[in-house]
């Protein structure tokens, strides 16, 4: 499983705001004209209409009614009908005055409660056999989760033009103002603006198509990008991994790194064997034959590949000519497709006309520029160097480039793992024991008795067949499931761990639809929000096991764990959005050109923040990660995800119960991360939290 935030379904809240990426449905579509009525026919029925109008309605109607007709205007096509026809569509559909205004809103809310809450309903209950614990899943049960009842949504209002309704009533903002003055928005204003943002964009089919495939080409890609392990050999010509091990780059490659540390004979040859064929893989000096191919030995400082000698894989070996002809810079010729595929939405998306934009800007909802000054502050910070010198004295070495991943820093137990499993399985032996005491733990974690039940009344538990996940209702009339894994011996500590982790999601989900004054603003800002609010729970989950809380010393452990995580990922964050700035800069540039330019931008920033802290220049490793080249830009969002965590827990500690206060937060809905933050804490969202907390452990650690 990739290290993405865990899966929590929030797909409704997605249904119309983001691009289908990877969804198949759209195979099947027609591309449409793509042609518009002509600017000059469209700019006189809009002055035409713009008189009559406000002539009819007053002249207090004429702002609205001006960004109404620009609005549908933008989106209009050929096809959607002539002149006359715009006409004829905005005279029947212009709300002129605040009754009208005010029950088409409401229609509008409730029936897009109805659509969303339903379409998700047959979402779940078609992945019914796939996500739960029901016996074999059989090739159809397939078919039935894969299909996306709603892929098809967004084009259908834009042809029976419930879409161009709310277009021409409803205002499209930019982030800009959403910034400026969101704050003293109304709650029905920001509701407005989440109903208009679902169809800020109409991207025609072939264009879907094209970012599906092209994603779908890099998953692809990523996901066969096997390393060998057993067939690497050091320059002695030994073999430091077991047999069969197959590592997948760029995760199992760094989790080996960490679990490493546990070896200290043989780990630091390991790990700097691993740095290695990381760093050959970035600067695709890899030779191509040694990827996903145990029918080779190679070693990766010389690059020289030999057939193998050992044999650990049935697999049937290839009768290519072995040779160690570098990989043709096919990770950044893929990479480079995704730039190309996602360019071609940008025409269509006047609000946010880059994937850069629509990332930030839509996705985010916080500005490039204070992205990069917070991953900054953190990367520059002088704790950085503080907590360096801690890793050295503990390794009893000076650092090298692969510490960046180092994970000596945990959080003792009293309790062993076995212990807790007992504990746990007595207590839940089956899923239903865990759905009765709900109330109970939500009480535990502060919330009044009253409030525990209502939510409680709101989650299903259904025994999953993964390790779990959260899945929010889409309706007020629907209910929130928690997946979870029990065992025939009943629950263990790791399934109840993530079970408590998910029941905080649920109970977000629960407040932020059914307490919330606006289905509309139904969700939480971004997904780094409801993870920190699931993380607020799991971090509590001994408490609600009745053991005592993890003591002073475990929590500064967490905290640097955390706090140098976010070190790593933020340089990495960097070198993501730098190269997509590259990429629109050199739009007509080679897989070649791609790969020195990726180098050199991971150069300049390890140069930058790590070299003084490693005190080696030119290492490319923030290069390495996959989601780099298959995921579109989303690495940056993992260290805003720390930083919002520390805030959201800093605050709950500063509150001293988390139940109100949880709830409080909660109920706002999707507002923008900073006013949702700056109401949440007092301040808007950024890394002070987690620099302040790792003065503190850092301070606390010997
Ligand atoms: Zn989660």
């Amino acid at each position: 499983m990739r290290d993405r935030f865990c899966l929590t379904l929030l797909m409704t809240a997605i249904l119309f705001v983001t691009v289908p990426l990877f969804s198949e449905e759209i195979l099947m579509q027609n591309a449409p004209t793509q042609s518009t009525v002509s600017p000059s026919r469209m700019n006189d029925s809009s002055t035409k209409l713009q008189k009559e109008l406000t002539a009819k309605y007053g002249a207090q109607q004429k702002e609205r009614l001006d960004r109404g007709l620009h609005q549908v205007a933008e989106f209009w096509r050929t096809d959607d009908g002539d002149a006359a026809a715009f006409e004829e569509f905005v005279r029947t559909n212009f709300a002129g005055d605040q009754a009208t205004l005010d029950t088409m809103f409401n229609r509008f809310q409730s029936m897009l409660e109805q659509l969303d809450g339903h379409m998700h309903e047959i979402t779940r209950e078609f992945n019914q056999q796939s996500d739960l614990d029901l016996g074999p899943v059989l090739p159809f049960d397939e078919a039935f989760a894969g299909y996306d009842p709603s892929a098809h949504v967004l084009d259908d209002f834009f042809n029976n033009k419930l879409a161009f309704t709310v277009l021409l009533n409803f205002p499209l903002t930019t982030l800009d103002q959403r910034l400026k003055d969101g704050p003293n928005w109304t709650r029905r204003q920001w509701a407005e603006i989440r109903l208009a943002q679902r169809f800020d964009k109409r991207i025609p089919a072939d264009v879907n198509l094209a970012i599906a495939q092209a994603g779908a080409e890099s998953s692809q890609y990523i996901a066969q990008y096997n390393i060998w392990m057993y067939h690497l050999l050091d320059p002695q010509g030994q073999r430091l991994f077991p047999p069969k091990m197959r590592l997948l780059s760029h995760w199992n490659l760094r989790d080996e790194i960490k679990a490493d540390y546990s070896d200290p004979q043989t780990g630091p040859a390991k790990q700097r064997m691993i740095q290695q064929v990381m760093e050959r893989i970035v600067t695709q000096t890899i030779p191509q034959i040694v990827i996903n191919n145990p029918a080779v030995d190679w070693n990766p400082y010389t690059n020289e590949v030999k057939p193998a000698v050992v044999k650990d894989s049935d697999a049937t070996t290839e009768s290519r000519p072995i040779t160690n002809a570098p990989e043709p810079d096919t990770r950044y010729a893929t990479l480079f497709k995704t730039f190309n595929a996602s360019r071609k939405a940008d025409p269509y998306s006047p609000t946010a006309r880059t994937l850069i934009d629509r990332r930030f800007q839509e996705d985010r909802e916080i500005p490039e520029a204070r992205v990069k000054a917070m991953l900054e502050q953190v990367l520059s910070s002088p704790l950085v160097a503080q907590t360096a010198q801690l890793i050295q004295t503990r390794l009893g070495r000076p650092l090298e480039p692969f510490d960046v991943w180092y994970n000596g820093f945990r959080p003792g137990s009293q309790y062993t793992e076995a212990q807790l499993d007992e504990i746990v399985a007595k207590k839940y032996p089956t899923a239903e024991a865990y759905q009765k005491d709900i109330p109970n733990l939500l009480m535990k974690l502060g919330f009044s008795p009253d409030r525990a039940q209502h939510v409680a009344n709101n989650i299903i538990v259904d025994p999953a067949r993964g390790s779990g996940h959260a899945m929010g209702a889409g309706m007020r009339a629907e209910k929130a499931h928690l997946r979870t894994r029990v065992e025939k011996t009943g629950m263990n500590y790791k399934g109840f761990n993530i079970a408590v982790h998910e029941m905080g999601h649920n109970v977000e989900q629960t407040f932020s639809l059914n307490d919330n004054d606006y289905t509309l603003l139904q969700g939480v800002p971004n997904t780094a929000f409801t993870e920190a609010l699931a993380f607020v729970f799991q971090g509590h989950d001994l408490e609600l096991l009745g053991l005592p809380a993890p003591d002073a010393k475990s929590q500064a452990e967490k905290t640097l764990n955390d706090f140098w995580a976010t070190y790593e990922i933020a340089g990495v964050g960097l070198v993501d959005m730098s190269v997509w700035h590259w990429m629109y800069d050199h739009p007509q540039a080679t897989p070649k050109q791609l790969d020195q330019a990726t180098v050199q931008i991971s150069k300049d920033i390890w140069n930058r923040y790590y070299a003084p802290i490693f005190h080696k220049n030119d290492v490319v490793l923030l290069g390495v990660y996959s989601h780099m080249i298959d995921s579109f830009l989303y690495l940056p969002d993992y260290p805003i995800g720390h930083m919002i965590a520390f805030q959201i827990e800093e605050q709950m500690k500063k509150a001293g119960s988390i139940g109100p206060e949880f709830e409080r937060m909660a109920k706002m809905g999707r507002i923008t991360p900073d006013l949702w933050m700056e109401r949440a804490s007092g301040r808007p969202v950024g890394p002070e939290a987690l620099l302040e907390a790792t003065q503190r452990a850092l301070s606390a650690t010997p």
